[in-house]
């Protein structure tokens, strides 16, 4: 696996990579890496799979977030190593990414930027797409690996991707969770012993929700029965609980105004902040 810190002579090998045909895959990520991350990059299927681990300051609308966010550099490229899933790893600094003539580009992404994550991270999402459109800049990849952990996120760089006019293709890959149905996340290491035994209680809501939908129960009920129910563990507040259309994201009344329903969650658990979803259908 090479390593690159520098923005220039990572370009040069891949655009060297890229003369003698080689298929580029990227799947960014702000490290402290897990199994969720090391299967997007197994699962990629480009010739060459790059990686990038960059803690973006701009995404973080919240300072003490930002400094609290784990990182974990030698762990992260032992893992990559031991998993030989990653034949390039790009951990660029700050200063790489936003030289001083770094001009931000101001994305209008409409609703889909304005809910859910948009409405109580303000912020998060211009420098999320921000950073991934420089990052894009740099890799030219043919491939962008997303999970659907991030489903907003997505749909934001699937929009930003559209506006630029980018040739690259983004796929989006399951989410990847734990035995007993908790999300893979980087931040799961700052749950303590008895928040990580309640933390499952999400996504076990997430499937009830979810049977509920298809047996017809009122969505609006669905997303207050979540709630109650996962509120009634007083080390939980819930943040948002929205069931929407897949790829507008508009709030959705009834379950056959759509073929794509997706429900969507945030929620603190003691002081940190976790994310979910379930595709409720698609179809
Ligand atoms: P992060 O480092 O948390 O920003 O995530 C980097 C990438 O990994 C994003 O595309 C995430 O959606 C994806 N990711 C994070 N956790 C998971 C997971 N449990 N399953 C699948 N993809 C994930």
């Amino acid at each position: 696996m090479y390593i690159f810190k520098r923005v220039n002579d990572i370009k040069k090998h891949i655009e060297a990579l890229k003369e003698k045909g080689k298929t580029i895959g990227f799947i960014p990520t702000m490290g402290a890496l897990h199994d969720g991350h090391i299967s997007l990059i197994k699962e990629t299927k480009t010739d060459i799979k790059v990686c990038s681990i960059f803690v973006n300051p701009t995404q973080f609308n919240d300072i003490k977030d930002l400094e609290k966010y784990p990182r974990t550099p030698s762990k992260d490229i032992d893992l990559l190593l031991e998993s030989k899933s990653c034949d390039i790893l790009f951990m660029p600094t700050v200063e790489e990414i936003y030289p001083l003539n770094f001009k931000a580009k101001d994305f209008d992404f409409g609703n889909i930027g304005n809910i859910m994550e948009g409405e109580f991270r303000p912020g998060h999402f211009q420098g999320m797409a921000n950073v991934v459109h420089r990052l894009l800049e740099i890799i030219n990849p043919d491939e962008l690996i997303m999970g659907q952990k991030d489903f907003q996120q997505v749909a934001i760089v699937n929009l930003m991707l559209k506006q630029t006019k980018s040739n690259t293709k983004l796929v989006m890959l399951e989410t990847k969770r734990e035995k007993d149905g908790l999300a893979m996340s980087s931040r799961n290491i700052r749950l303590n012993e008895s928040e990580r035994t309640l933390a499952p209680l999400i996504y076990k809501n997430l499937l009830i929700s979810k049977k509920n939908a298809l047996d017809g129960l009122d969505i609006r009920t669905i997303e207050s029965n979540f709630i109650e129910n996962i509120e009634a563990n007083k080390e939980f507040k819930v943040e948002y609980v929205n069931i929407v259309d897949g790829t507008s994201l508009n709030i959705i009344n009834n379950i056959t105004d759509t073929n794509f329903l997706v429900m969507c969650i945030a929620t603190w658990l003691g002081n940190v902040r976790l994310i979910d979803n379930i595709i409720i259908k698609n179809q």
